[in-house]
């Protein structure tokens, strides 16, 4: 039988519709609009859409957001002050500072300036050690989105053995310490792991976030495994494909997420779910 595919495009609708609820609330009971200050330096096509997408996903669910554009010639200091004026900003409850930056700005100066409680990437050391001792934190997005999409399809986790791919701080690390946070048995592996096949092979559930177009076939999914595809890879003639050779996959998987409309489109949500998120937390 095939594969149940995971529409991460249908549980991001449902996720934003709850949003939009939230900050409704927020400004009808407290008078509070959830506000985003999105910082991007330079003129990386890509990173010109993503940003894009971000802004009209917060209009979508009544966020502010305040885009700050400015070029790649802008030094370290002038972005380390436009996050330290964000952080003041009381108009301002989440910051994300679109990476990469330009060679001459130190990624890691900047992300540490964030005010761990505006850090609604969850790329600061606070949250990324809160995560990892399981206090309350900023889950970064697309970890965040992968457990939505695996709780929303009512995957259980508990006592599953779970492979993650790909070791990176953004997501093979973060998402497999919310997959052990949840009783998984958790495997990682990366680039010099010796059997990955048979890693991938024992996995109830497996999260493919290599980079590589359908380098996980088949044979290397246990039957009736839960897959969730991270990788964006565009082949030749342009098309978007994922990690996992998805057509086959469909066969042995008992529920995948495809590429485009997976995981995807889960990662702005989360953006925003943690934007709403920082607002109700200035409340308690
Ligand atoms: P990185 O390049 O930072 O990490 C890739 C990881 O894959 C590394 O840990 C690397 O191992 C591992 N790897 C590389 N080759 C192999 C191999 N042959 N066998 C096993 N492991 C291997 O990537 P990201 O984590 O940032 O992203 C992964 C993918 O997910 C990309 O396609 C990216 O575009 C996509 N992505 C999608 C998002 C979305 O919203 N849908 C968001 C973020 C990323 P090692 O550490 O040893 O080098």
């Amino acid at each position: 039988m095939a594969a149940k595919i995971i529409s991460g495009k249908e549980v991001s609708a449902s996720i934003r519709q709850e949003l939009a609820e939230r900050v409704a609330e927020l400004k009808e009971k407290h008078g509070l609009v959830p506000g985003l200050g999105v910082i991007l330096v330079g003129d990386d096509p890509a990173s010109h859409s993503y940003v894009k997408g971000k802004e009209k996903a917060a209009g979508q669910v009544g966020i502010y957001s305040e885009v700050l554009r400015v070029p790649a010639s802008t030094t370290e200091a002038e972005v380390l002050k436009m996050v330290e004026d964000f952080n003041k900003n009381p108009k301002i409850h989440g910051i994300l500072v679109q990476l990469p930056l330009p060679d001459h700005i130190d990624e890691n100066k900047v992300i540490f300036a964030i005010d761990p409680k505006k850090d609604v990437d969850g790329f600061h050391p606070v949250n990324i050690g809160r995560l990892h001792i399981g206090e309350e934190c900023f889950i970064p997005c697309t970890p965040n989105g992968i457990m939505e999409l695996l709780d929303r399809t009512g995957v259980e986790l508990k006592g599953k053995n779970a492979t993650v791919v790909g070791r990176s701080n953004i997501v093979g690390k973060p998402v497999a310490m919310l997959l052990l946070s949840r009783h998984a048995t958790v495997t990682i592996c990366h680039s010099r792991t010796t059997d990955l096949a048979g890693e991938c092979r024992r996995a109830d559930v497996l999260v493919a976030a290599v980079g590589r177009p359908r380098m996980i076939t088949a044979d290397m999914i246990k039957p009736g495994a839960v897959v969730i595809d991270v990788g964006v890879n565009r082949i030749e003639g342009g098309k978007l494909v994922g990690d996992v050779d998805f057509d086959a996959a469909l066969e042995v998987a008992s529920a995948i997420t495809p590429v485009p409309g997976g995981v995807g489109p889960m990662t702005i949500t989360m953006l925003m779910k943690n934007t709403v998120l920082a607002a109700e937390r200035t409340l308690a």
